[in-house]
């Protein structure tokens, strides 16, 4: 806490976010011009302080600022510099302050740069994809540049014809013009900057499933077949997550394959997004399209409060890779587990899944371990009191954020519930030696074969 309006410091993000204000919601109103590479708007962001403050600081970076304005409080000056717009204010103003924020602002987008490449709007041969985990949003909009400040958005954005523009939340209106169209996005669930996003592509779009949840394909016209080959199977596969994980958490999911080869696929709110190479990858179907649509339950709708608690996102993720493999014929999630825990055994052990450190919150040991540790835990619960646990876990926590002090809170409590003390004195002592410790526990025989076809009744 501090007067001057920063907040309690993450040591995972030293130089981004605040604590000392919540953005409750991001109005964008964006003109962007491909060819150029330009984009160009208004960000009327509606803030609430939660301490007195005498500055409030954004994240923006890479793009010029023209004009600040702000109500609720008297501004007495903004200052752009090293990514950060700070608004030093006219006096202090107390905690639970409502302030509107209205930044003009303009320039020629680019990534990000973090220590595991170029994050946030990235232009591609022809178009544009923003994937901005961990750090990137602020490439595109100023923000409150922390998972776990949620907030709810209305994004417009005209962009030439005949580009196709899909934005996260649902699609509220499309304005065709001779020259370029205004498409409108309405996003009413809590987000987190990472997962805002705007795709823009000569795309079609298909759909793959209409009910219960909306499924669809946005894709060149040249990867059609290729993509609807691929995801033949995605409805049965959000049926399953679905019995597992609990209802899916928002209204629709697309996936977005980008005519351009992507390093590696992202999630975003309702959406994720590949590349044409992932299309043709064997990896495609058996790992990238389950991880990144569990990461809706697990990342997206339930979000880590810090990228100290990604391992709840990743571990996860990594698990339903599993999960999907036995439900598809593939390897079991046991026989997986197994392999996965020999190989994490020739590895250092050096590695603490509550805080891996900011530079290896991606190192493949956070998601392997991390689902090692769903996968114990799972044999310790038995599998009926695992996915009451998985699904009390994403409904509890739904729109919110968490700690891996929530999640063994979370975890403790089904133990108890199932097997009373006992069996809760043996999950704290897994979860103590899975999640605080470095050296990998041994994996006990963990889980009943045959509970797929359980969940099948
Ligand atoms: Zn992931």
């Amino acid at each position: 806490m501090t007067a001057g309006g920063q907040g309690d410091v993450d040591p995972y993000q030293p130089d981004h976010g605040s604590t000392a204000f919540h953005v409750e919601h991001y109005d964008l109103d964006l003109t962007y011009r491909p060819h150029l590479n330009r984009l160009h708007g208004t960000a009327t962001l509606r803030v609430r302080t939660l301490e007195d403050l005498t500055e409030l600081a954004l994240d923006l970076a890479g793009l010029t600022v023209e004009k600040v304005t702000l109500t609720g409080a008297r501004l007495a000056r903004y200052v752009h510099r090293a990514d950060r717009l700070v608004l030093r204010l006219g006096g202090e103003v107390t905690a639970g302050t409502e302030l509107t924020v209205v930044v003009r602002y303009g320039g020629n987008p680019a990534p990000i740069s973090s220590p595991w490449g170029p994050v946030g709007w990235e232009e591609l041969t022809d178009g544009v994809v923003v994937a901005s985990q961990p750090t990137g949003a602020p490439s595109w909009f100023p923000c409150n540049d922390r998972p776990a400040d949620k907030a709810t958005y209305r994004t417009s954005i005209t962009v030439d014809n005949p580009y196709r523009v899909l934005a996260h939340g649902a699609l509220v209106s499309s304005k065709r013009r001779a020259s370029a169209t205004t498409w409108v996005y309405e996003e009413k669930r809590p987000t987190s900057t990472y997962l805002a996003t705007v795709q823009i592509g000569q795309y079609e779009e298909h759909e793959l499933v209409a009910e219960p949840v909306r499924q669809a394909v946005l894709v060149p016209t040249a990867l059609r077949t290729a993509a609807r080959d691929r995801l033949a199977h995605h409805g049965q596969l959000m049926t399953f997550f679905a019995r597992i994980f609990g209802p899916y958490p928002f209204a629709t999911y697309t996936l977005v394959i980008t005519e351009d080869d992507l390093e590696i696929p992202l999630e975003a709110q309702g959406l994720s997004i590949f590349g044409a190479n992932h299309l043709s990858s064997t990896d495609g179907d058996e790992r990238l399209i389950p991880h990144e649509l569990a990461h809706q339950w697990f990342g997206n709708s339930v979000s880590p409060s810090s990228w100290q608690h990604i391992w709840l996102s990743e571990g996860f993720a990594c698990y339903a890779e599993w999960l999907w493999s036995e439900e598809s014929g593939g390897r079991s999630a046991d026989a997986l587990a197994s392999t996965w825990h020999r190989r994490l055994s020739r590895l250092d052990q050096d590695l603490v899944l509550a805080d891996p450190g900011y530079r290896r919150i991606f190192d493949d040991r956070v998601y392997k371990r991390g689902a090692l540790t769903v996968h114990a835990l799972r044999g310790a619960l038995g599998d009926e009191a695992f996915v009451a646990m998985v699904r009390g876990w994403t409904s509890r926590y739904a729109g919110g954020s968490v700690t891996t002090a929530d999640f063994r809170e979370h975890a403790l409590e089904h133990a108890t519930e199932t097997g009373g003390t006992e069996l809760a004195g043996e999950v704290q002592g897994l979860l103590e030696a899975w999640i605080d410790g470095a050296a990998l526990p041994p994996l006990d025989g963990a889980s009943g074969r045959g509970w797929l076809d359980a969940l099948r009744r």
